[in-house]
């Protein structure tokens, strides 16, 4: 993490010293936490003024505040004028001074999965750190960033766009040595305005990388070519193409990847999902081209700790398993949902809560669902919510409509399932793993 002299920090900054030189380690802006030796970062929040807890922040230990005004408090405080923007700007200058390697993820769908498979292959024989669960943002960059230690080798960070331009100022704040767009999907386009703009915000990240980085660029994306062009860096292509360096295959053993240079090893992960292996396919191209060897490819994939809601196979009996993929959805991830239900033992069940974000596009999307479920094989569908109606439009004798999960939570107390498989999905706004333990816990 940090250490930093205040005196060092204020001049990052642009912000006057009030109160004696000391050294911080570390940076904190919940004055609850543990802020023991750490500066404290006063943020003003949509409903919280962190000025307000500067002094909890000191009895907590803080060695020091940065604040956009001055505060009353027991401890040396630098104020400056903005202190969200000094957050940012002392992150960029520490990730410069620790001389680590930056790797930056950000795409629709996989950010987390991919970097958790990354850390799992890079942390075998290299100090590394990673964004802590889902810290993607305009704050939560910036603070992974201000937890890397000198010592550290890689720097594994997600980054979230909620707009175009939030991706290429996390891209100039982490200054990645190598990035990589997993892929684009209707994801969050409500705030986008639509695809293509999607793709371009996410673009960003190629764009800002310099020439020394490389980016690491999804060949089966139709934005391939589009993400080429204007490129400062070199780039490496992954994905099923034929085209692609690091083309991913099945064959009967199952899924395999062909290198850069025509080797062929084979791949087992311990998520299920053809994506999953788009997502490992993404991370042996960035780690082979940072002189990771294919072996210990395979065995931190093999290895790596997928997050809880994603694709968890729960087998409750020999007849009955769930597939618990409720920490969140769009379109692509409902999608590719399916397509590892439909390859389950059957009965299958999908029990789909609404997609949160899809603008004026959310009906027609939620019918789509609906329809790709039944035409892939779905025997039923439970849906909930606000497009539970659309996703079932045209197929109500296979179909049941709930208006919000405790309905559904309720009817579950007279149906339960026995046979076959259940998938449970649904936007993080519906908390769809109410349902998940609600079959798993029988009640
Ligand atoms: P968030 O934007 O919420 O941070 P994320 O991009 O970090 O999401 P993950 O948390 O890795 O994504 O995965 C979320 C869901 O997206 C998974 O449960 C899975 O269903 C789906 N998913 C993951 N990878 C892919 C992929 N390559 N293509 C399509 N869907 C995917
Ligand atoms: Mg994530």
């Amino acid at each position: 993490m940090i250490q930093m002299n205040l005196h060092q920090v204020a001049a990052i900054v642009g912000g006057s010293l009030v109160g004696k030189e000391a050294r911080i380690q570390g940076v904190e802006i919940d004055s609850r936490a543990d802020c023991q030796g750490k500066l404290f970062v006063a943020l003003k929040g949509a409903r919280v003024d962190g000025h307000a807890f500067c002094q909890q922040a000191a009895n907590q230990g803080a060695a020091a505040v940065l604040v956009s005004s001055a505060v009353e408090v027991d401890v040396p405080q630098i104020i400056c004028e903005d202190s969200l923007q000094a957050l940012q700007a002392l992150a960029s200058a520490w990730v410069k001074q620790t001389g680590v390697k930056v790797i930056g993820i950000t795409g629709s769908n996989g950010k987390t999965t991919v970097k958790n498979m990354l850390y799992s292959v890079l942390s075998q024989n290299n100090q590394c750190m990673a964004t802590q669960g889902n810290l993607n943002n305009e704050i939560g960059v910036p603070l992974t960033l201000l937890s890397i230690s000198r010592s550290d080798d890689f720097a594994v960070i997600e980054m979230g766009a909620a707009q175009l331009g939030d991706i290429e100022f996390l891209t100039e704040m982490a200054q990645p040595q190598m990035a990589v767009i997993t892929n684009v999907s209707q994801a969050h386009v409500g705030r986008f305005g639509s695809q293509d703009n999607v793709a371009k915000g996410k673009g960003e990240i190629y764009q800002a990388l310099s020439a020394q980085a490389l980016a690491v660029i999804n060949q089966d994306s139709p934005y391939a070519v589009q993400w080429k062009q204007g490129l400062q860096s070199p780039f490496i292509t992954f994905g099923e193409s034929v085209e692609s360096d690091y083309r991913l295959f099945e064959n009967k053993e199952g899924y395999a990847i062909k290198t850069q240079t025509g080797d062929v090893f084979s791949v087992k992960l311990p998520v299920l999902g053809h994506h999953n292996y788009l997502n490992a396919c993404a991370v042996t191209a960035m780690a082979m081209s940072l002189g990771v060897k294919a072996e210990e490819v395979t065995q931190g994939l093999m290895q790596f700790t997928p997050e809880s809601g994603r694709l968890n196979l729960m087998k409750l009996s020999d007849h009955l398993q769930v597939i618990d993929d409720s920490y969140n959805a769009n379109p692509a991830s409902v999608n590719a949902a399916i397509d590892v239900l439909k390859n389950q033992a059957k009965p299958t069940t999908l029990i789909v809560g609404d997609m949160a974000e899809l603008g004026h596009e959310s009906v027609q999307m939620h019918a789509n669902v609906g329809n790709y479920a039944i035409s892939n094989g779905v025997d039923e569908i439970w849906a909930v919510g606000e497009f539970a109606a659309a996703v079932c439009q045209g197929h109500e004798a296979q179909c049941k409509v709930f208006d919000q999960v405790e309905t559904l939570v309720a009817h579950l107390q007279n149906k339960k399932f026995e046979h076959g498989t259940i998938l449970v999905k649904g936007s993080r706004s519906m908390k769809m793993e109410r349902v998940v333990n609600a079959i798993v816990g029988g009640d």
